[in-house]
């Protein structure tokens, strides 16, 4: 039997972790083996403990087999010092489970094409991989600071650093997440430029030996923006650095124009992750069952088939998902016209009784 720990955190995120805890019970009456344990993180932890990331959270997070995370943050705790703000709940979250790889789909349900600011026709069935890395390179390398020379003037600077062992292991996530979807994987770095970044390219090459069966291209990352937006169905998964992979993510996840339905996955070195919508807490909309569940249900299905290797089941959820955009049901976010607006929880049952039928 494998354990999720599950962390609703604050704001949207106990209205969003209900619905996918009814699609994963659910999917336990079907024979899934797992069991389900709550802790606190974020604001209401902070509430609760006086601290973002309480230890009681941080061993439940150690001992099981994935974390499913609804999202943190919101007014109520702005003012306080940034060192126990509810986002440090989360980042320690990330460092103490050394999550170095953030896999971030960009999928668009042919339903919402509209919702994007590109052309429908550009974006319309976009099935594309982002696989970041997230614990190395320019925004934790040293020396960083800000000197003042002699003159007076003073000068920022940075460390863009990569060893081989970071980057073979990011790259065998991302040709391993490749062999799982259309076996293409594009890398993306500044090769003509940074020497880090050609390091990056040449141990990608050698890595891609263990993989003859995906086919590897590189692209340096000025190209590899510019192509996102001009053609982005070309790609299938795409594996870079961290600071490149935050910008492109970004954009990426705008392509589909809808944040309330992206998923996301950050792995460990035995696959073990952390999952969770890529939208934050949304304190705006709060407590009014307005929220969109599909992002946090959709990072259900990342889970049991990143972590826990249930393909059938994680293709059962999104399959439903499907049905029931098709169905015409759409939360406030993603409405237009001639579709049906519900509630957050309505929208979580019908993506369960979308399962149900669909055996
Ligand atoms: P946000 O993603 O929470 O909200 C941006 C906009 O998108 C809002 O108008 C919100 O109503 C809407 N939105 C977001 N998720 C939605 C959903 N599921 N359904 C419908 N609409 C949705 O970003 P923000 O407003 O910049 O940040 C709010 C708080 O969340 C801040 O405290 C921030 O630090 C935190 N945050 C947390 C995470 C995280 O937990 N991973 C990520 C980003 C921001």
């Amino acid at each position: 039997m494998k354990t999720i720990a599950i962390l609703p955190g604050d704001g949207i995120g106990p209205e969003i972790i209900a619905e996918a805890i009814k699609v994963l019970e659910v999917l336990q009456q079907d024979g899934l083996d797992v069991q389900l344990e709550q802790a606190l993180v974020g604001g209401a932890a902070i509430d609760a403990t006086g601290h973002p990331l309480p230890a009681e959270t941080l061993a439940l997070a150690k001992q099981a087999d994935a974390v499913l995370l609804g999202a943190v943050g919101g007014y109520k705790w702005e003012q306080l010092d940034i060192a126990i703000r509810p986002e440090k709940g989360l980042l320690g979250l990330r460092s103490e489970l050394e999550l170095f790889a953030n896999l971030r789909p960009a999928l668009l349900f042919p339903e919402l094409a509209s919702a994007s600011t590109l052309k429908a026709e550009v974006v319309e069935n976009l099935d594309l991989l982002i696989v970041r890395e997230l614990t190395g390179g320019i925004y934790f390398g040293e020396p960083r600071g800000v000197r003042t020379f002699d003159s007076g003037e003073r000068q920022g600077f940075n460390t863009l650093v990569y060893t081989e062992t970071e980057i073979e292991r990011i790259a065998r996530v991302a040709f391993d997440s490749a062999q799982k979807r259309n076996k293409r994987l594009c890398s993306v770095d500044k090769a003509n430029v940074l020497e880090s970044t050609e390091l990056w390219r040449e141990v990608v090459t050698t890595v891609s030996k263990d993989y003859p069966d995906v086919e590897l291209s590189h692209m340096y990352v000025d190209n590899a923006a510019m192509q996102l937006v001009r053609e982005p169905k070309q790609f299938d998964v795409i594996v870079t650095t961290n600071m490149f992979g935050d910008i492109l993510s970004d954009l990426a996840s705008q392509l589909t124009g809808s944040i309330g339905m992206l998923p996301s996955a950050s792995l460990d070195a035995n696959n073990k992750g952390m999952y969770e919508p890529i939208h934050g807490s949304a304190p705006d909309i709060a407590g009014k069952n307005l929220a969109n569940p599909l992002a946090t249900i959709l990072s259900v299905a990342m889970l049991l088939r990143y972590s826990f290797n249930q393909e059938t089941f994680a293709e059962r959820i999104e399959t439903a998902v499907s049905k029931v955009l098709q169905a015409g049901l759409r939360t406030q976010d993603i409405a237009s016209e001639n579709t049906k607006l519900v509630t957050t929880s309505e929208m979580g049952d019908a993506v369960v009784a979308a399962i149900k039928e669909n055996k």
